[in-house]
């Protein structure tokens, strides 16, 4: 498995459309001070799901939008899709390329695609969970996070290992199970209820 390709549109300093081919193997982006090398990185991360507008360096997280320079104008919308090669079957989903993606619009509201059918951000999550990308993952080491991970409180560096060790995503479930159990049970509470007043 390797990420192939990123494209970007309206996402971040990205206004028009552009794309990012990888190989296998290394790639470095160099470039200037302020030139976008970072909003790249901002740009997979994004992708991938998270919801903290802190991963992105941002205030809020409509900030990923382009907000304009120069003479152009603000855009509306910013998406961005990654595609990856997955002949190697790391991803559990019958293709050998699967694209991904996010799309933001200026209302604040998000769209998920995989493979460009619609989809939740859960599906997107799951998805990708097994394979050590995703929102919450350590597969992106930004700046100043090594030194989060060494000064980590004993229980945060548990949750650095159990999703390395693909526990996470079980206990998300587990969280989720429980959610819905606890609904169950007020529902059943409310029904005990009501036949009792029949009786
Ligand atoms: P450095 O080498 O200093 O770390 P960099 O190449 O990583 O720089 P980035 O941080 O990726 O640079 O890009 C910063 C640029 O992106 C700034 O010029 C900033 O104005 C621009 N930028 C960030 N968000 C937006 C946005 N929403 N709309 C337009 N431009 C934006």
């Amino acid at each position: 498995m390797y990420l192939k390709s990123l494209a970007l549109r309206g996402f971040k300093s990205f206004a028009d459309s552009t794309r990012l081919d990888f190989e296998p193997g290394i790639t470095v982006i160099v470039g200037p001070n302020g030139s976008g090398k970072s909003n790249i990185v901002d740009a997979l991360t994004w992708s991938m799901g998270t919801r903290s507008a802190k991963d992105l360096r941002g205030g809020s997280m409509s900030d990923v939008i382009f907000a304009g320079a120069g003479s152009r104008k603000a855009m509306g919308r910013a998406s961005v899709e990654i595609t990856i090669d997955n002949s190697d079957d790391s991803l559990p989903i019958e293709f050998t390329e699967v694209t991904v993606g996010r799309a933001m619009f200026a209302t604040g509201e998000n769209a998920y695609t995989i493979n460009d059918v619609e989809c939740r951000q859960l599906d997107v999550a799951e998805l990708l969970s097994d394979t050590g990308l995703g929102r919450e993952t350590h597969t992106i080491v930004g700046q100043g996070r090594i030194d989060a991970v060494l000064n980590a409180r004993p229980e945060e560096r548990r949750a650095f290992i159990e999703e390395a060790a693909g526990i996470l995503k079980h206990r998300r479930r587990k969280e989720r199970a429980l959610r819905k159990l606890g609904q169950m049970e007020g529902h059943l509470e409310r029904l005990v209820d009501l036949l009792s007043e029949m009786r």
